[in-house]
């Protein structure tokens, strides 16, 4: 809907109010006659397509309070069109408003500027908030929608009571709202008070919460700042205060930065690889701000890269943020370099287990010693507190299990279980207590290096060298694949176990080293193959243990 606006600098007006020159403000010298305002309705439709709503608007100064003729010769001169005006809520009267309605009138908007008693009392404009809201319950019971104007930053002024403003004001349902930020015109009562305005950064923030507090209460916020012109960016008129061209297009831009930061739920997450945002092409320009800055700044703030995109259809003029993560994989800081760089390549994020005090010197960095997981459950011994952490920010379910007191076997094997599908594979004597008390099919065996001693490739089949182990799950009608024990290196050890030198995703199996050194290689590669997984061997050593790489998808 285009909006013709005519100006009436200060007509009606009771008072001056401290801030207000109408005059320099809208450029208009004098009031216009109603033939005027004919010729101004015409100059403007030219411009207008004919398929938009047209209304005509009568602004800057107190319509109501002129004298009933001219009203009328006003009211007159815009027929047929729809109209709206401004007016100030003491020039409110049913009469006024039943006039007004009656010719064409739909929205009446009400300079209200801040509904504290101080800020009123030191603008001159000591319009009480009942006044305030019998105005607004009058234009309502009208048929008239109602539209609010609020400043900001006025003498006495915080952002804490503009934002009060805005909730008492959302209260009175107006449909539209008008921010503005106070600016020093010359001539004008404030320019000679000990006043000092608000910065442009903090006009900027200012103007975001409060066009987000009426937003948030469903009221349309249809301008925020004034509407620039050549005179109001000459020094000669605003000569102070936060008055920028684009102030309003900033403002938007600021919301856009806070919507985003609102929907991203950690500030900061160590494999964050970036923030996408789907947007359709016209907005790019509010998300990335004025000079880029807000896109800057969310860089700065994620720090991550802030990459947008046009929304695809059929959700073309959707609005989307994907917080990208790169897939987690713990290993043992001690992992061949070779490996470690494959991985990194892969595009993991690489976190390093630490080194657990208790545990026998080859093993005290393995992974599956001290963390078991099932899909997006996580137990983990206390010394992996930063680990969980990062898991749940990720959002696996991480519990805190019981510590390792011991490097002595079995007393060291307590979270080596294996879980495949609905089932755990582990130690029939004492593994850790929570593991032991979740409700899954429960598997004991002898075997205490349980984990180790598996690929669970995917839910029906495993790869073990434990012929025990194979056996109790074929007997479950799964599949299992036999391998010769050994033939994978430990230092420390004498040997390693397979599924230590393993890790699997739901594309793929991972090995610590290359299969050819392992006499059982190919058979393991076509099986693996066979189960529609891809082999990657991550450097072309012998297979190394390095107690499993747990790959943890996000
Ligand atoms: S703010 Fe409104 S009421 Fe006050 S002087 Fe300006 S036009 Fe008149």
């Amino acid at each position: 809907m285009k909006i013709i606006p005519v100006f009436i600098p200060h007509a009606g007006c009771l008072y001056k109010c401290v801030y207000c020159d109408q005059h320099r403000i809208s450029g208009a010298v004098k009031i216009p006659t109603a033939c005027e305002v004919k010729s101004i309705i015409r100059r403007n439709l030219k411009t207008i397509s004919k398929d938009e709503d047209v209304e005509v608007g009568f602004f800057g100064g107190t319509f109501t309070f002129l004298p009933e003729a001219l009203q009328e010769q006003y009211l007159n001169a815009a027929y047929p069109y729809n109209l709206r005006m401004s007016t100030h809520p003491e020039a409110v009267s049913l009469k006024a408003m039943k006039v007004f309605k009656k010719k064409g009138g739909r929205l009446v908007e009400l300079g209200i500027q801040s509904l504290d008693k101080t800020v009123l009392k030191k603008i001159k404009r000591e319009t009480s908030v009942n006044v305030i809201n019998a105005a607004a319950k009058c234009i309502q019971k009208t048929g008239l929608k109602l539209g609010v104007q609020v400043m900001l930053g006025l003498p006495g002024d915080t952002l804490e009571k503009s934002i009060k403003t805005a909730k008492e004001l959302i209260k009175l349902k107006p449909e539209t709202a008008r921010i503005y930020p106070t600016l020093v015109i010359k001539g004008t009562e404030l320019a000679k008070m000990r006043y000092k305005p608000l910065s442009l950064k903090q006009a900027i923030h200012q103007a975001a919460k409060v066009a987000d507090i009426f937003e948030a209460g469903s009221v349309k916020v249809i301008r925020i700042g004034l509407h620039p012109s050549r005179d109001l960016a000459s020094k000669k008129t605003v000569i102070a205060g936060p008055y920028h061209p684009a102030f309003g297009e900033m403002v938007r831009s600021r919301q856009m930065r806070n919507k985003i930061i609102g929907l991203v739920k950690d500030r900061y997450v160590a494999n964050r690889s970036r923030i996408e945002v789907y947007a359709p092409r016209n907005m790019f320009s509010f998300v990335s701000g004025h000079k880029g800055d807000e896109k800057k700044f969310l860089e700065k703030y994620f720090k991550s890269p802030v990459c947008l995109f046009q929304t695809r259809p059929p959700k073309a003029d959707g609005f989307e943020i994907k917080d990208a993560r790169k897939d987690i994989a713990i290993i043992d800081p001690r992992m061949p370099k070779k490996a470690k760089e494959k991985l990194k390549r892969l595009n993991y994020y690489i976190i390093e287990a630490p080194l657990h005090k208790k545990l026998a010197r080859p093993v005290k960095g393995h992974v599956d010693m001290m963390l078991f997981r099932h899909g997006d459950r996580v137990i983990y011994e206390p010394e992996l507190e930063n680990i969980a952490n990062l898991l749940r920010q990720n959002g696996y379910i991480c519990i805190k299990g019981e510590n390792i007191k011991s490097g002595k076997y079995p007393k060291d094997i307590i979270y080596n279980a294996c879980a495949v599908d609905d089932s755990i594979i582990h130690y029939k004597g004492r593994i850790e207590r929570k593991i032991k008390k979740l409700k899954l099919r429960h598997l004991p065996v002898s075997q205490g290096y349980a984990k180790c001693s598996i690929i669970p490739v995917d839910k029906r089949a495993i790869i073990t060298s434990d012929s025990k182990i194979r056996d109790i799950w074929i007997n479950r009608g799964r599949e299992g694949l036999l391998v010769k024990p050994g033939h994978v290196k430990l230092p420390g050890y004498k040997t390693g176990f397979i599924g230590g030198a393993s890790g699997v995703n739901d594309r793929v199996v991972f090995f610590v080293g290359n299969l050819k050194h392992h006499p059982d290689g190919d058979k393991i590669r076509d099986f693996i193959r066979r189960r529609g997984k891809g082999v990657i061997e991550l450097y072309d050593g012998s297979l190394y243990d390095v107690g499993t790489v747990m790959i943890l998808p996000t």
